[in-house]
């Protein structure tokens, strides 16, 4: 039987792809983001969370395998919304990407049920995953981080070569895509990256749109529930008129641009 192990499934999703949605959350991811939003998820193995409750500070595990079955069971529930509203799963994480197989087998279940499936994925992955996956999705949400190699290794734990490499994959082919570029103060938001950014996005084919992802702090409780250092302590998100800026100049050169997803 094919198991993967998800941290969350979030219903009622609305930034993650057209109408309604469903979110799965894979767990594990091989890049390390300095502002990761969903740190539980970067280790590929349930993990330990704090958890306040009447009774005081309790542990709670973060981190559930499953079954290929028994995920779409639970994808399956909102079927009745996603038709409605022209919504669908997406998978997120973590990277989904990281649990090939399962992810392949779950698509799978979808296509057959006709579930519109989406993919927000970091596009760190073998080509051949993503070649063999694509043909299977109907939308792709590729994450655009860093252009300059040393300050994308730097920020994330990883080069960008294999990512750029794919997203050039995903420009030549059929599913629908488009670039998510988190905002985060001094380290992707600056003009430098996003003029390298916006450079290299006026030479794509296919890309359907952008979506600007503002660094929030909403993520810093979870860093001291797993009893780590917050790494973007003392940062803000940055000012609305900042993003409303940026989101200009992505405009200005004709692309739809949102802002949240
Ligand atoms: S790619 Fe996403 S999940 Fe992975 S470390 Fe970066 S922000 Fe976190």
């Amino acid at each position: 039987m094919t198991q993967g192990t998800i941290f969350k499934i979030k219903r009622y999703a609305l930034h993650d792809g057209p109408g309604i949605r469903t979110t799965v959350f894979f767990k594990g991811c091989p890049l390390s983001c300095r502002w990761c939003h969903n740190p539980e998820g970067i280790d590929p193995r349930p993990v330990s969370m704090v958890k306040a409750s009447p009774e005081g500070a309790v542990h709670e595990t973060v981190g559930e395998v499953m079954e290929v079955a028994e995920l779409v069971t639970a994808i399956e529930k909102d079927q009745l919304f996603y038709d409605e509203s022209g919504g669908g799963v997406t998978f997120s994480g973590g990277e989904p990407l990281a649990q090939p197989r399962f992810l392949e087998a779950v698509l799978d279940a979808c296509n057959r049920r006709d579930i519109h499936a989406a993919l927000d994925t970091s596009g760190f992955a073998p080509a051949a995953v993503l070649d063999r996956l694509l043909p299977r999705l109907q939308l792709v949400l590729f994450d655009l981080k860093i252009m300059d190699a040393d300050l994308h290794r730097k920020y994330t734990g990883v080069s960008n070569e294999s990512i750029i490499e794919n997203l050039n994959r995903i420009d030549g082919g059929l599913t629908p895509w488009r670039l998510r570029i988190p905002l985060i103060p001094g380290m992707t938001d600056t003009q430098t990256n996003l003029e390298q950014i916006a450079r290299f996005a006026a030479g794509l084919k296919s890309i359907q749109g952008i979506d600007l992802l503002p660094f929030h702090r909403i993520a810093s409780g979870k860093y001291r529930r797993l009893g780590l250092a917050d790494p973007m302590a003392g940062i803000d998100p940055p000012s609305p008129d900042h993003v409303a800026a940026i989101k200009d100049r992505f405009e200005s050169t004709g692309f739809d641009v949102s802002i949240g997803g």
